[in-house]
């Protein structure tokens, strides 16, 4: 059985000697030593001014929404195509999502398409680096630097990750990370918003902590999203294997592009050229039309073998059963076709390439 995902683990030695400490202080959360080792340590990997890490990828987008003030009930421009937590991110701060189609070959919102969607109770775009594809951050910029909008991005896909050499965390107001044990770094469960304005820091800081300002004060309507001492020192193992993970991952994306690129009825994933990637995922898309059998029914063979493959993203946000009635995913069209289509084959750094094969062999082998 080859499962879609295989978390990364340091040696046990290794997590056993970072968390010694923890036995001689007793602290084992609220901002601890880890807690700030852990945040100075990725400020320096991810090339970001600040981090305020937290709980989990899904309650650095919920806090930095709330972190930013939009009005209640304001409308955000967000994509379908991702992840549950993005879209309810939004929903649960009480702010109204506006769906933009997807670019067809980065899966990302469409840029020239978010402008027609902004009316004057627009207050933010929350557009997703999908696959670890870059947006169109320029374009991005322009259009909220324009209109006033903050730009808050999911980053959950793009850990390590760089456009010309640039962080990829250091795009618009914030950018959210998630390291839960499926992504390509793991602190087990844990998130992280990277941000420039140490404000914003200020703020995030408390409501991750309950809106606590001090011992008398408490300023904020806030959560509990501190991430504790024992995923902080994991995180702090981890950091130090990732680079040597994604390289592997590499290897296993590039035997996977050699075998299936070219044929016909089959889509592979972008190469952006600017951007570092770190194989997180590898989607194919399968047009049924042209390679003669539908995504459900390369999912239905890899899974008679043994092999998860995942519907991700599948279906679109916008077509969840708890919002039934309220968006319309026909609008859009690009991002209804890629969730028909898509399917992410197992990738995982200890993937043995003789897998690959054998998975390589199955797709090809319904042609
Ligand atoms: C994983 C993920 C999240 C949520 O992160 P968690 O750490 O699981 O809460 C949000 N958005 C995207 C696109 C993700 O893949």
């Amino acid at each position: 059985m080859i499962l879609v995902t295989r978390s990364s683990l340091p040696p046990l030695e290794e997590y056993i000697a970072e968390i010694q400490d923890i036995w001689d202080t007793h602290w084992l959360t609220n901002m601890g030593p880890k807690h700030k080792a852990f945040e100075a340590a990725l400020k320096a990997y991810l090339g970001v001014p600040h981090v305020q890490l937290v709980t989990n990828g899904h309650m650095a987008l919920e806090l930095t929404l709330q972190a930013l003030d939009l009005p209640r009930g304001s409308e955000v421009i967000t994509t379908p195509f991702t992840f549950a937590s993005t879209t309810h991110a939004i929903v649960r701060n009480g702010l109204e999502p506006v769906f933009c189609d997807i670019d067809p070959n980065t899966f990302t919102v469409d840029a020239s398409k978010i402008e027609p969607l902004i009316t004057e109770r627009t207050s933010a775009i929350l557009p997703v680096h999908v696959y670890g594809n870059l947006c169109d951050v320029e374009a991005i910029d322009k259009i909220a630097k324009k209109h006033h909008l903050k730009v808050v991005y999911d980053a959950a896909h793009t850990f390590g990750e760089t456009l010309a050499g640039r962080g990829a965390g250091t795009f618009g107001d914030a950018s959210c990370f998630s390291f839960h044990a499926t992504k390509v770094f793991n602190s087990i469960e844990g998130g992280a918003v990277t941000f420039a304005d140490p404000a914003l820091g200020e703020r995030l800081y408390q409501l991750k902590n309950f809106g606590i300002k001090g011992p008398e004060s408490v300023v904020g309507v806030g959560a509990n999203a501190k991430m504790n001492e024992f995923c902080a020192a994991m995180g702090l193992c981890n950091l130090r294997h990732v680079d040597a993970e994604i390289a592997k991952r590499q290897a296993v994306a590039a035997r996977y592009r050699e075998r299936l690129s070219g044929v016909p009825g089959l889509q592979l994933n972008a190469q952006q050229p600017q951007v570092r990637p770190n194989c997180g995922y590898f989607p194919v898309l399968f047009d049924p039309a042209v390679f003669g059998h539908t995504r459900d029914e390369v999912f239905a063979a890899l899974a008679a073998q043994g092999v998860n493959a995942r519907k991700y993203f599948y279906p679109l946000t916008n077509a969840f059963e708890c919002f039934q009635g309220r968006f319309d995913p026909a609008k859009t069209p690009v991002a209804q076709t890629a969730a028909a289509r898509v399917l992410t084959l197992p990738l995982y750094a200890d993937l043995p390439l003789a897998e690959a094969d054998r998975i390589c062999d199955i797709v090809l082998g319904l042609k």
